[in-house]
């Protein structure tokens, strides 16, 4: 009798000791766990507003329509940013129709600081392009090429207003930029290349924004915002930037330009939210607003679709194409992907 039960209570004994130290251990992992704040969400009616106003029409760099989308962009963030800033520059482009002549264009990279509290004196750069692509005969609206990454900053610093009061208090900041011209002003993207004797033509806001960066010796990089956006000169840690993100089936491209531990960071934060594989096909060399920041060691990843290409640069490029399930899902890595960044900027650096 006495063994039956020494040996009735032994499986019982390993089995609660085997519970409680699961228990332990998951609550240990959890509160290891570091925390980026509450699950943010898109504010899918907020984006859908935005983008709708934003593509009604098409806006090129130098147009009015343009000038018209800037000012709705800083009013629509001025209210959840610290502070907004205008950068004007003006540069030769070349004249689509006749080649061999040039103009002068004004454009306006938009420059806005989240309001979240932060620790030291350095910052996550995260930017869009908000221009749209001039073409040969009818409009490009530009609804997923520069809409939908311009309504996910407009929607970032959204939300980083609504949780500024909370305990969420980062290392670095959270800064933002929209730029100007980066399309183009040739018909195709990159036709600059078959005339020797002409220039770079696109990027012209990000080349200009990055150019104007003030050297300083950071502890992650040699690159400050230069005074005249920034008053407190905020070393820059690292550069993401969005664009084309709204297709419906997004499946991201593997930018050869991009820097590999972000792109791990960003790639884990998106296999554990999402079910969907995050990269399709090979690495591909990509051009973007990211590369003026990579050619100043400025550590970068340009998070973007360029697979889906069936409304790219036409006149299909319009809201009804743009899937905001979609937009959200890359949003929300997102959101994690840049808060633990400016939470342990080290992470970037430990490899
Ligand atoms: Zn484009």
């Amino acid at each position: 009798m006495k063994s039956t039960l020494k040996y009735t209570l032994i499986p019982i004994i390993i089995v609660i000791t085997i519970i409680i130290g699961t228990f332990v251990f998951y609550n240990r992992l959890k509160s290891s766990r570091p925390k980026y704040g509450p699950d943010y969400k898109l504010d899918t009616e907020f984006s859908l507003e935005a983008l709708k106003t934003i593509s009604q029409d098409s806006h090129e760099f130098g147009s009015t329509n343009q000038l018209s989308v800037k000012n709705y962009i800083i009013e629509s963030i001025s209210p959840f940013s610290k502070g907004t800033v205008e950068q004007t520059f003006t540069t030769r482009v070349p004249v689509a129709e006749a080649l061999d002549t040039h103009r002068f264009v004004t454009g306006y990279n938009i420059f806005a600081k989240s309001k979240l509290k932060h620790k030291k004196n350095c910052t996550i750069l995260i930017g869009s392009h908000y221009d749209t692509k001039k073409l040969p005969k009818g409009k490009c609206l530009g609804a997923n090429d520069s809409g939908s990454s311009s309504v996910l900053l407009m929607d970032y610093l959204r939300y980083l207003d609504s949780i500024s009061n909370s305990d969420i208090n980062p290392e670095c900041s959270l800064s933002f930029v929209w730029f100007d011209g980066e399309e183009a002003v040739l018909f195709g993207w990159n036709e600059w290349k078959n005339y020797p004797d002409t220039y770079q033509d696109n990027t012209y806001g990000s080349r200009y924004f990055a150019a104007h960066l003030e050297s300083c010796t950071g502890k992650y990089s040699r690159y400050c915002l230069p005074e005249e956006i920034s008053s407190t000169r905020e070393e820059i840690v690292a550069f993401i930037l969005f664009d084309m993100v709204g297709s419906y089936n997004l499946r991201l491209s593997r930018d050869l330009n991009s820097d590999l531990g972000l792109q791990d960071i960003f790639a884990s934060i998106w296999n554990s939210k999402n079910q969907t594989k995050i990269y399709k096909g090979s690495y591909v060399d990509i051009e973007d607003d990211h590369i003026p920041f990579v050619k100043k060691r400025i550590k970068s990843i340009d998070i973007i679709d360029l697979n889906n290409l069936d409304h790219w640069h036409n006149d299909q490029d319009n809201i009804e194409y743009v899937s905001i399930q979609d937009l959200s899902r890359v949003a929300e890595s997102g959101m994690e992907f840049i808060l633990r960044l400016a939470s342990k900027p080290q992470i970037l650096y430990s490899k």
